[in-house]
């Protein structure tokens, strides 16, 4: 008889207890983790290149976090921010506000999730515009609640979930491939006409209060926005009266380079919305906008019981101060390097099978295609597969589930993530068709 290993049984567990719809992205387990490194209920070490889903930038368990959240729940759990005020939010938001500055003066609110953040941004800009349209984009990801989910792009991920929210209008994804026939500024300036046209054929300009847009696609695939498109786009926000949120709950934080995508293309939205690696696994993200446009949301409009409790805002803070002193941004720089020149050698060495790489700093992923230049669906599954078996955490992405992605923490040695780039290739060499 087979044995059965320790994950398998937590597995069949999960399966008798949890709801099918609560997906499976990776057959690991864990137990305790460090670093770049989790330990599964084997005992085995694996190396974490899914982050957590772009959670873990600054590691897991980083010690001044740690001892930020014990600190911070031996004094004060929860009372409720509109019940009592803390330091801990205030502290949090003035440093937001510092490190994210929208125009000249900004506003911060805390949330729980980048899903309520998305959902917080849209309902301050329909107050503040008094208009009942949101345009988003082909492929992107905004989250799970309802508005959330109408934003987002892949069916898959809302199948028989509707009635989806009404007013919510979507565009082609202006991402803008090299080697292409039209320079960046032509292709740019094609979308940006298609933008005009869509304002006569699809809705009105006057009925918009916000366009939202991930700088760089997450769960998308890291499609990377053309930088003249969002110049523009910035243009046309404001000529038309109509607000630019940045969706930066995957990209920010030291993942691009920069502690925000956006700063790579010198535009300032109106709002702005975060989560994931902003406090290193606590559930916290936050809402930033010109002060003006947050001031719009009418009273208790916006909010929660949870928000900003003051034990996530503790490892929030402590997260972003580690993640100062350790310079996460030349982190993010130096692991894309590294990934980058790996992910271009797999793609010279296997070119029927990986298409492209893309991303923006260490924000990078290959994308699989079989012989014919279809979507490897199936294949990326096997890389993830043979993936794990050899220690590595692995996820992928793109609305076709061909993509495999790396988001692994910032802080990881050169020598895990060679080893982590290693079992990639070595799985491209071992599975893709007619290598
Ligand atoms: N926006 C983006 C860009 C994301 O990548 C995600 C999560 N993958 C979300 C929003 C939703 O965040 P959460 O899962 O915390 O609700």
């Amino acid at each position: 008889m087979e044995k059965t290993t320790k994950t398998e049984a937590w597995y069949r567990r999960r399966a008798a207890i949890l709801p099918k719809g609560i997906g499976i992205f990776s057959p690991a387990s864990a137990v305790s983790a460090k670093g770049a490194l989790v330990y599964d209920a084997e005992g085995r070490e694996l190396i974490d290149f899914a982050g957590g889903i772009g959670v873990l930038n600054a590691g897991h368990c980083p010690e001044p976090v740690v001892t930020a959240i014990q600190e911070q729940a031996a004094r004060l759990i929860h009372v409720g921010f509109n019940i009592a005020v803390y330091d801990a939010y205030l502290n949090l938001a003035e440093k937001l506000a510092d490190l994210f500055p929208h125009g000249a003066s900004t506003k911060v609110m805390l949330v729980n999730t980048g899903a309520e953040a998305v959902e917080n941004a849209i309902k301050i800009a329909r107050q503040a515009t008094g208009r009942p349209a949101v345009l988003c984009y082909d492929s992107a990801f905004h989250g799970r609640s309802l508005m959330a989910m109408t934003l987002t792009s892949k069916v898959g991920y809302k199948a028989n979930c509707g009635p989806f929210a009404p007013e919510v209008y979507r565009l082609p994804f202006p991402y803008y491939r090299d080697g292409s026939d039209v320079s960046e500024e032509a292709f740019s300036q094609q979308h940006i006409d298609l933008l005009h046209h869509f304002f006569q054929t699809h809705v009105a300009a006057s009925q918009v209060a916000a366009v939202i847009v991930e700088p760089v696609q997450g769960e998308g695939g890291f499609h990377v926005i053309a930088p003249t498109y969002l110049s523009a786009l910035r243009r046309v926000c404001d000529e038309k009266g109509i607000l630019l949120i940045l969706d930066e709950v995957q990209s920010g934080f030291g993942r691009t380079g920069k502690w925000a995508a956006y700063e790579h293309y010198g535009v300032v939205p109106d709002l702005s919305t975060w989560a994931k690696s902003m406090g290193s696994g606590m559930p916290i993200g936050c809402v930033i906008g010109k002060a003006e446009v947050m001031d719009a949301a009418g009273p208790a409009t916006i909010g929660g019981t949870y928000p900003g409790n003051p034990v996530c805002a503790a490892a929030a803070l402590a997260t972003i101060r580690y993640m100062e002193e350790i310079d996460i941004n030349s982190l993010g720089q130096k692991v894309g390097h590294i990934v980058r020149r790996r992910f271009e050698a797999m793609q010279q060495r296997f070119p029927n099978t990986v298409a492209a790489v893309h991303g923006l700093g260490a924000m990078l992923s290959i994308e699989l295609r079989t012989p014919d230049g279809q979507p490897a669906a199936e294949l990326t599954k096997q890389i993830l597969q043979y993936a794990n078996q050899e220690g590595l955490i692995l996820i992928s992405a793109g609305v076709l589930g061909n993509y495999v992605r790396v988001l692994s923490p910032l802080v990881i040695s050169e020598a895990h993530l060679e080893r982590g780039l290693d079992i990639i290739e070595n799985a491209l060499e071992k599975l893709a068709p007619c290598a």
